[in-house]
């Protein structure tokens, strides 16, 4: 059975929408520091795991197991108190806010050891922000506004306000869908340096950022796992192959 290091282990999921199975019996294990990359055809299911994980969405049967917490049953803002945090494809920041702004406020207010003296919260909250917007390419750009800021710079904004809240997982639907090639190859660099704290899970399409990033890819058809393993490992199955080129 599973090793305990897994930090996310998926067993037996299912979900029927009117007797549609969009997600099918599906197991997958994601271990501690990894990134794992689902691709597959459109309507095979990828984006229905990644609500089913964060609690969008509740399960016909089966389980997800995080960090010994049975998911299935939690709410979606009990699930993000678990430490799994879900970036979506479009961009939830504050336009009229700076980036030090929207940082700020997507710190979590609950977590702070230092009780009712506001200002040494107030330095703890910075010293975060600080190191987020490092880890995101903005460190520089504290006081723009986000409307200024370009396509790829407001995705990692996204990132960085999900990062500022500590995940264990994170969940990214298609992260760099739009960028230029530069961006794209710093976003890589992004995912390289958080996931020494965390695992990483990612919907991608785009296969040369696919080949960059990915530790594992699990390959989605039908709801159901077609291949899985690594990069070049897939990409040689004949199964995936056909479903890609065959028809
Ligand atoms: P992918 O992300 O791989 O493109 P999805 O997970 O979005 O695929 O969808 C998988 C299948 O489930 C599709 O056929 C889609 O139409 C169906 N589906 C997804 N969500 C719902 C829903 N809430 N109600 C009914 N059908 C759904």
């Amino acid at each position: 059975h599973q090793p305990k290091e897994f930090l996310l282990a998926v067993e037996a999921l299912t979900v029927s929408f009117d007797g549609f199975k969009a997600v099918n019996d599906l197991s997958f294990y994601v271990e501690e520091n990894e990134i794992r990359v689902i691709i597959g055809p459109n309507g095979a299911g990828k984006t229905t795991v990644l609500d089913l994980i964060c609690g969008k969405t509740k399960a016909t049967s089966g389980s997800i197991q995080f960090r010994g917490q049975e998911l299935t049953k939690l709410k979606e803002n009990q699930i993000v108190q678990a430490g799994v945090g879900r970036k979506f494809q479009t961009p939830s920041i504050f336009d009229d806010l700076t980036v030090f702004e929207n940082l700020e406020i997507s710190y979590p207010r609950g977590r702070t050891v230092f009780g009712s003296l506001t200002f040494k919260r107030d330095a703890a909250v910075r010293e975060r922000v600080e190191e987020v917007s490092e880890m995101i390419f903005l460190k520089d750009r504290l006081n723009v506004y986000a409307a200024q800021l370009s396509h790829g710079q407001k995705q990692w904004l996204e990132i960085g306000m999900l990062l500022i809240q500590n995940p264990d997982l994170l969940m990214l639907d298609e992260p760099v869908a739009g960028m230029s090639v530069s961006e794209r190859v710093k976003t890589a660099e992004l995912l390289n340096r958080i996931i020494k704290d965390r695992s990483v899970l990612v919907i991608e399409h785009d296969m040369k950022f696919v080949e960059d990033i990915a530790h594992k890819v699990t390959v989605l058809h039908q709801g159901q796992i077609l291949s899985e393993g690594s990069m070049e490992h897939v990409k040689n199955d004949p199964k995936v192959i056909e479903v890609y080129l065959g028809h």
